[in-house]
C-alpha cells in the first residue's frame, strides 16, 4: 500500500500509543476531555466564523447543533466516566457458587472515525467524546466538502489534545480508501449509504466492527389538528426541521410530509406564513438560512425541480442565487412518486408534500420506502400514534416535534435498515467504542462431580 500523507506511521503510533496501556487510565481520558472543552471553550468565536462562512451558520444554529452539543457531551462524559467504566456485577446460577461474575469495559483499540460535512464540528468531535471516554486511540478523517472546518480541526486537535494517541487525516474519497485498506478495531462512520457500502465492505476484510449513521428519506406525518394554536406550533417547528438546520441539509431534517387532501391548504398556508417569519421573501437577501455546500450539490438540488412534472407543483419558492448557492425554501404540492425528489434522500430546502384520503394511509406509503433514520408524526391522536409505533420501523420516532431527540443524550441516536446501524450520544458513545467482557470468577471450594464423567452410574432424569 502506498504509504500517503505519513499515513502507516500515524496508523503505527495509535497503535503503539494503544499498547502502551495509557488511554486506559481514567486519568488520560479525562485530561483529553477537559482538553476538548478548552479547545472549543477558547476558540468558539474562530469556530462560529468558519461554520458561518464555510456553511452559512447564524451562530445561534452553530451554538445549538455543534458547540453546544459537544459541550453537552463533554460534560456528560466528565461526570458519569468514573460511572460508565466501573465494572458492572451480574448473577449467576447458585450451582456455580461460590463465585462472582462482572461486566468489564474495555476499550475496543485503535479506532477509525470518518465525518460529513455537514455539521464538520460536532460530527468529528461527538464520537471523538465517545472514543476518548472508552480509552482508545482515534484517528480522524473530516469532510473534505468543509475544507476550512477540516482543517481548523487539523491544526487545532494536535495543540491540546494527545497527538501520540488522536490524529487527524485530511483529504477526501482517495485518503478515505487509503485508510479503509488498514486493520482497525472499529470504524465509525457517518455519511451517505452509498459510501457507508464500501465502508463495510472494506471493514468486513479484517472482520472490523463498524457504526454507520446513514441517511434517507424521513418523513413528516401531519395529522389534522382540531385547534389553530397546535398549528401554529406544529408548523414552526416542521419548518425548523426542514429549513432549520443547514438549510435542510441533516440526515435527520424533514425529507416530505404526508398530510390528508382536506388539510393541504391550512397547512401549506400556514407553512408559507411560518418561512416569511423565519427567513424573509427575498431569496437574495434571505436571513438567518444556511447555504447549500457547494455547486454540485447546488446543481443537484436544481436538478430535481428541473423536471416539467415537478417544477409544476411548486407552490412556494422555487428561486436560487447560484452566487451565494442560496436556494429558497420551496414547497411542492404532490410531486409525481416516480420522480427523483420522491425517491432520494432530496438534503436541501425542498419540501414535498404528499396529500393522501385518510392519515392512516401515511403507514403504508412509509413502508414501501426504506426505514428512514427519524419518523415525525404531528397528531394527537393516541391511537395512532401506537399504529405508527407498532407497524412502521425507524431510528427514532418523535411525535409533535422534529430534530430534539438528538439532543436527548438518553436516546440512542441511530438508524435501523437502510438508514445505518450502531447508535451513540450519551451512555451509548461510550458503548460503541467499547467491548464489555464478561468475567467469572471461581472458588476451589464444592466440586458438584456430575459435571464430569465418568456418568457410568449416572441417570438423566428429564
Ligand atoms: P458521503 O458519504 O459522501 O461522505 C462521508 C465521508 O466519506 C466523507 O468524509 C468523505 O470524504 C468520505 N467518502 C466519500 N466518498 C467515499 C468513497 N467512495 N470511499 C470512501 N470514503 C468516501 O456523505 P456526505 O455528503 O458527507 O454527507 C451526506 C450524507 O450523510 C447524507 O446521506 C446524510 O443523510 C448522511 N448523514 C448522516 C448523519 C447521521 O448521523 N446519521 C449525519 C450527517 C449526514
Amino acid at each position: 500500500m502506498e504509504d500517503d500523507h505519513g499515513m502507516r506511521r500515524s496508523v503505527e503510533e495509535l497503535r503503539q500509543t494503544f499498547k502502551s496501556g495509557k488511554t486506559r487510565g481514567v486519568d488520560w481520558r479525562k485530561s483529553q476531555l477537559r482538553a476538548i472543552l478548552r479547545l472549543i471553550e477558547e476558540n468558539k468565536d474562530n469556530l462560529y466564523k468558519l461554520l458561518q462562512s464555510e456553511l452559512g451558520k447564524h451562530p445561534v444554529e452553530s451554538y445549538r447543533d455543534e458547540i453546544g452539543i459537544v459541550k453537552k457531551s463533554v460534560d456528560l462524559a466528565l461526570s458519569c466516566i468514573d460511572q460508565w467504566m466501573s465494572p458492572k456485577k451480574g448473577w449467576l446460577p447458585l450451582l456455580f457458587l461460590p463465585a462472582s461474575t462482572k461486566l468489564l469495559s474495555e476499550p475496543l483499540g485503535v479506532v477509525l472515525i470518518i465525518g460529513s460535512w455537514n455539521f464538520p464540528i460536532s460530527l468529528i468531535l461527538d464520537p471523538l467524546i465517545g472514543a476518548i471516554s472508552a480509552g482508545n486511540t482515534v484517528m480522524l478523517k473530516p469532510s473534505e466538502l468543509a475544507p476550512n472546518c477540516s482543517s481548523y480541526l487539523a491544526k487545532l486537535l494536535p495543540i491540546y489534545l494527545d497527538s501520540k494517541a488522536i490524529k487527524v487525516i485530511e483529504g477526501g474519497r482517495e485518503v478515505s480508501n487509503q485508510l479503509l485498506e488498514y486493520k482497525w478495531d472499529k470504524i465509525f462512520f457517518t455519511g451517505s449509504v452509498k459510501v457507508g457500502k464500501v465502508v463495510m465492505a472494506a471493514a468486513a476484510k479484517h472482520l472490523t466492527p463498524v457504526t454507520l449513521e446513514l441517511g434517507g428519506k424521513c418523513p413528516a406525518i401531519f395529522d389534522s389538528l382540531p385547534n389553530n394554536a397546535d398549528i401554529k406550533v406544529a408548523t414552526k417547528r416542521v419548518a425548523s426541521g426542514k429549513w432549520g438546520a443547514c438549510c435542510g441539509q441533516a440526515c435527520i431534517g424533514v425529507d416530505y410530509m404526508l398530510v390528508e387532501q382536506k388539510f393541504a391548504t391550512t397547512l401549506i398556508e400556514e407553512l408559507k406564513k411560518t418561512i416569511k417569519t423565519f427567513y424573509g421573501d427575498d431569496v437574495r437577501n434571505l436571513k438567518n438560512m444556511s447555504k447549500i455546500i457547494n455547486k454540485f450539490h447546488f446543481d443537484r438540488l436544481r436538478n430535481l425541480l428541473e423536471d416539467p412534472a415537478v417544477a409544476n407543483c411548486i407552490v412556494y419558492g422555487g428561486s436560487f442565487d447560484e452566487k451565494n448557492l442560496i436556494i429558497e425554501p420551496t414547497i411542492l404540492l404532490d410531486p409525481p412518486l416516480n420522480a427523483e425528489i420522491m425517491n432520494e434522500e432530496i438534503f436541501g430546502p425542498l419540501l414535498p408534500i404528499i396529500t393522501l384520503d385518510n392519515i392512516k394511509e401515511s403507514i403504508e406509503f412509509i413502508n414501501l420506502k426504506p426505514k428512514p433514520l427519524a419518523l415525525y408524526a404531528f397528531t394527537k391522536n393516541e391511537n395512532f400514534k401506537k399504529q405508527i409505533l407498532t407497524e412502521t420501523s425507524s431510528g427514532s420516532v418523535t411525535f409533535n416535534d422534529t430534530m430534539i431527540q438528538f439532543a436527548c443524550d438518553d436516546l440512542p441516536f441511530g438508524g435501523v435498515g437502510q438508514s445505518g446501524f450502531g447508535r451513540y450520544h450519551g451512555k451509548y458513545s461510550f458503548d460503541a467504542f467499547s467491548h464489555e467482557k464478561a468475567v467469572l470468577e471461581r472458588s476451589f471450594y464444592f466440586e458438584l462431580e456430575p459435571r464430569h464423567p465418568p456418568w457410568n452410574n449416572f441417570k438423566l432424569e428429564f
